[in-house]
């Protein structure tokens, strides 16, 4: 996880926010507000630009921790904890939000996105990071667990049938990339930037007008970069299995499970990166899409290209990017070049 550091930095490096220093601006438009802290299990970063830039980070500070503690499967008094302890709570309105939007994003993506996976998770030690392959029995035990269909939601009240039990990791920092976006313009910024791990999202433009730069890993060497991509009030979300695996003889196991079949996704997609105005749709998407493979994902990128884009890399090494960014992405490194999946 450490290893995040230095790629954040590169991140804001490109987008030109290392400063926080009154770049002479009278009005102080461009006096850059920087906060780094460490909560939802990764580094963050969050930067405001303009007079009310420190309150901003601030207050937005305090809202990441809120959440965390509201959905992190550690955190004893929170919702998730609760909720997965007695299957029946009364729920705060964004795990209710979260929880609702969860369910929606599964129904569109065919379940593909299915945040009761925590059975399996833990069945593969990733909960603990006491990594093991479970036997083939042991998941089919499980599997019937695995099912939206069995969250009941009425009003505020979460029912979870059937002893299942929920994990909102796959779309809890895209929610709260978007919180932090609407706090920054509640003080009036109109320029800023949040790197959660890596997951970015930007308000605005850079405060010298151009579009921020934000750089996309290179799944098979993560300290470098695929592709750069440029743009403005968008969130820049990236599921991949490099972001947490083990190996065991010879073989590598990720995080990013298929719920048809209870195993890490192998879907031939290695990376999948959305680009979406709508940071809980991006993280939802990333991860949804890694599990489709790059058909699936192509096709369901056709029927919903109003809301976003994606960068895929394939594990034979081929890039690929939606047309809606042709314009606004460069590759990088040992990707010369990219296929297009076109409308
Ligand atoms: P992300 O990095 O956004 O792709 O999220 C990965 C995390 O989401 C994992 O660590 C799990 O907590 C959870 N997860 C794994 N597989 C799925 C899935 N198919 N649908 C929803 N959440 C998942
Ligand atoms: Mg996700």
């Amino acid at each position: 996880m450490k290893k995040l550091l230095p790629l954040m930095c590169f991140i804001l490096g490109l987008s030109g926010c290392m400063s926080n220093v009154d770049s002479g601006n009278s009005e102080k438009q461009s006096e850059a507000y920087t906060t780094n802290f460490f909560a939802m299990d990764t580094y963050m970063e969050l930067t405001a630009y303009g007079p009310n830039g420190e309150e901003a980070i601030r207050t937005a500070q305090e809202e990441v921790l809120r959440l965390d503690a509201l959905w992190s499967i550690s955190s004893q008094d929170g919702d998730v904890v609760q909720l997965n302890a007695t299957a029946q709570e009364t729920v705060s309105e964004e795990t209710r939000q979260l929880i609702l939007r969860s369910i929606a994003i599964h129904d569109l993506t065919g379940g593909a996105f299915e945040c009761t996976v925590l059975p399996i998770m833990d069945l593969w030690g990733f909960t603990t990071q006491e990594y093991r392959v479970p036997s083939a029995e042991e998941i089919q035990a499980v599997l019937p667990l695995v099912d939206s269909a069995n969250i009941e939601v009425s009003g505020n009240e979460v029912t979870l049938l059937s002893g299942t039990t929920i994990d909102l990791g796959g779309i809890a920092k895209g929610y709260t990339s978007n919180r932090i976006i609407e706090i920054f313009k509640e003080y009036g910024v109109e320029s800023g930037m949040v790197s959660l791990g890596g997951n970015v999202q930007t308000l605005g433009h850079k405060p010298d007008g151009s579009n921020w730069r934000i750089a996309v890993q290179d799944p098979k060497l993560p300290e470098e970069f695929a592709g750069v991509v440029e743009v403005s009030d968008k969130a820049v979300i990236t599921s991949g299995g490099y972001q947490r695996f083990f190996e065991e003889d010879g073989i590598t196991y990720h995080h990013i499970i298929d719920p048809e079949t209870g195993y890490p996704a192998n879907s031939g997609i290695i990376s999948c990166t959305i680009v979406s105005e709508d940071g809980t749709l991006a993280d939802g998407f990333s991860t949804s899409l890694f599990v489709m493979g790059l058909e699936r994902a192509s096709e369901f990128w056709r029927i919903h290209q109003d809301e976003f884009d994606v960068i895929l890399i394939t594990d034979d090494g081929t890039l690929y990017i939606t047309q809606g960014i042709q314009k606004s992405f460069l590759t990088q490194g040992n990707y010369l070049e990219y296929k297009l999946i076109e409308a």
